[in-house]
C-alpha cells in the first residue's frame, strides 16, 4: 500500500524532498494556536508512508532524543515512500514536564478520539484523522513512567503479521506481545489499518544515549526492512518473544536493596530484591516467580507494601534465560544499554544468611 498524497500540512513536497512544517491541534488558554512541529521527508520512489511519534507522554524524552538525532543527521537518505518525524506528539505535556495533558487526562488513552468530546478527546481525534489514518505503519516511542526504567523493548499485537515484520526488523532484542491499552494510540491505529509498535526504553525527563541508539537503530533497521532505505535490517541473530510479564510488589514497607539491574536474566528462585528497615535489618526478599529478563524496575529503593519494585518477562526455562543473556552480551546496542542502565540502580549481592520473616 502506498499513500500518493504529497500535500501535508499546507506543504507540497516533490520526491526527495523534505519539509519542515507544523500543524494546529488545538487552542491554548491564551488563545494561541497549539501546534506539532514535524518533518515530513519523501524518497524518490513511491513507497510506504510512516510515522514515528515520541513523548505522547510529554516527560518521555528518549524518543524525542532519538528523532532529534535523525533529523540532525544529515548522512542518510529516505529512497522510498514517505517518513513523518514528530519529535513531540504531546505538546501540552511536554511544555508542562508533563506525562499528562492539562485536564490531567491521559492523551495515549483517548484515541480515536471524538469531535464532540472532552479537550483530549478532540486533540486525540484532530491528531488520529490528520495523521495516523494516512499512514501504513507507525513506530511509537516510549519510556517507563515516573520513577521506574525499563530495558528497552518492543510492545507489539504479534496476532497482526505486519506488526511482527515491524516488531521483528526493529531489533530491540525484546519483543513484548500485547495489543495495548484501549484507547492508545497503538492498538487504535492497528485496528485501524495501520499496523503500530511501541518501543519502552530508560526513564522520563532524560535522553539515555544507550536508550536512544537502540531506538535509532530500529527505527533505521524498519525503514530498511520497507525498503524504504538501502541496506539490510542490523538485527540481533535471536530475540525474546514475550508473552507474559509480571510485577513483583513489594510485601514490606522498606528500603529495596536490588539485586539485579535492567536487562538481566534470572532464573526462577533467584534472589531479586531485598527489603530492610532504615536500619538495615531484613525484612523479606523477592525471588523471580520464572526464568525471564528484567524488563523494567523502580529507581525509587522506598516502597510500601504492594508497590511495584521489578518487572520480569517470562522465558521459558534456565536455558533460554541464559540464552538470551549471551544474545545481549553479543549485540553492541544492547550490551552498551545493558552496562549503562546499570549505573542508575545501585546492585548489591544478596546475602547467604535466611531471613526471619516472622
Ligand atoms: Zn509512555
Amino acid at each position: 500500500m502506498t499513500n500518493s498524497d504529497h500535500h501535508w500540512f499546507g506543504c507540497d513536497i516533490a520526491p526527495g524532498q523534505s519539509a519542515n512544517t507544523e500543524f494546529e491541534v488545538t487552542e491554548s488558554y491564551s488563545s494561541r494556536s497549539v501546534v506539532i512541529p514535524i518533518q515530513i521527508r519523501r524518497g524518490l520512489s513511491p513507497g510506504p508512508t510512516v510515522f514515528v511519534t515520541a513523548a505522547l507522554h510529554g516527560d518521555e524524552l528518549n524518543g524525542t532524543g532519538a528523532i532529534r538525532a535523525l533529523l540532525a543527521d544529515r548522512s542518510w537518505v529516505l529512497q522510498s515512500g514517505t517518513l513523518l518525524l514528530i519529535p513531540v506528539l504531546n505538546v501540552l505535556g511536554f511544555e508542562r514536564h508533563s506525562r499528562y495533558l492539562p485536564d490531567r487526562r491521559d492523551l495515549n488513552r483517548c484515541f480515536p478520539g471524538t469531535r464532540g468530546g472532552s479537550m483530549a478527546s478532540r486533540l486525540a481525534k484532530v491528531i488520529f484523522d490528520s495523521l495516523i489514518t494516512k499512514c501504513d505503519y507507525g513506530i511509537d516511542l516510549h519510556t517507563a513512567a515516573v520513577r521506574r526504567t525499563n530495558f528497552p523493548n518492543v510492545r507489539a499485537d504479534l496476532s497482526n503479521p505486519d506488526c511482527v515484520r515491524l516488531a521483528e526488523a526493529f531489533g530491540a532484542g525484546i519483543i513484548l506481545h500485547g495489543k495495548g491499552p484501549k484507547g492508545s494510540l497503538r492498538r487504535e491505529a492497528t485496528k485501524a489499518g495501520c499496523p503500530t509498535i511501541i518501543i519502552e526504553g530508560g526513564e522520563v525527563w532524560k535522553v539515555e544515549s544507550s536508550v536512544a541508539d537502540c531506538m535509532t537503530r530500529g527505527i533505521f533497521n524498519c525503514l530498511k526492512e520497507l525498503d524504504m532505505m538501502p541496506g539490510k535490517p542490523d538485527i540481533p541473530d535471536t530475540q525474546a518473544i514475550i508473552r507474559e510479564t509480571r510485577w513483583l510488589r513489594a510485601e514490606r514497607g522498606g528500603f529495596m536493596s536490588m539485586h539485579v539491574a535492567p536487562g538481566d536474566t534470572v532464573v526462577k528462585g533467584q534472589a531479586i530484591a531485598t527489603n530492610s528497615n532504615l536500619l538495615a535489618e531484613d525484612q523479606n526478599r523477592l525471588e523471580a516467580p520464572f526464568s525471564g529478563v528484567v524488563i523494567g524496575m523502580t529507581t525509587l529503593p522506598a516502597v510500601q507494601p504492594g508497590e511495584p519494585v521489578v518487572h520480569i518477562g517470562r522465558l521459558a526455562n534456565p536455558k533460554s534465560a541464559r540464552r538470551h543473556e549471551k544474545q545481549i552480551a553479543g549485540d553492541d546496542v544492547q550490551r552498551t544499554a545493558h552496562e549503562h542502565l546499570a549505573t542508575n540502580i545501585q546492585v548489591t549481592e544478596a546475602s547467604e544468611s535466611p531471613i526471619d520473616e516472622s
